[in-house]
């Protein structure tokens, strides 16, 4: 998902056009800025993290959200690796609703 400014709340400071690493955003300075390359977005967070307004929301992939968990719990033991896959299909169909 690519980043989704608020306009109402966003105070045109630029500062998510600074900090994206990946050159998503386009900034004119006269109004909130775009995104018109969400594709290059790697979700790293700094825009949504360094908006003094808290106007930016990013929703990450589903895969950002397993492989942190993988990454911190180490691979599934034995018995788990069902429940993990039951998890990861309940996720899948609440983000499609
Ligand atoms: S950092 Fe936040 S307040 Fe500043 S331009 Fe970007 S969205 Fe607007
Ligand atoms: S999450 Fe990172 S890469 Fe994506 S738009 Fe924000 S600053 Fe750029």
């Amino acid at each position: 998902m690519p980043p989704i400014i608020d306009k109402d709340l966003c105070a045109i400071c630029g500062t998510c056009y600074d900090v994206c690493p990946q050159d998503c955003f386009s900034f004119e300075g006269d109004e909130p800025p775009s995104v018109p390359y969400s594709r290059e977005c790697w979700h790293c967070g700094a825009c949504a993290i360094d908006c003094p307004e808290g106007a930016i929301h990013l929703e990450l992939p589903l895969p950002m959200h397993i492989v942190p968990s993988a990454a911190l719990y180490g691979p599934p033991g034995e018995g788990e690796e069902e429940k993990l896959k039951r998890a990861a299909a309940f996720t899948r169909s609440i983000i499609k609703e």
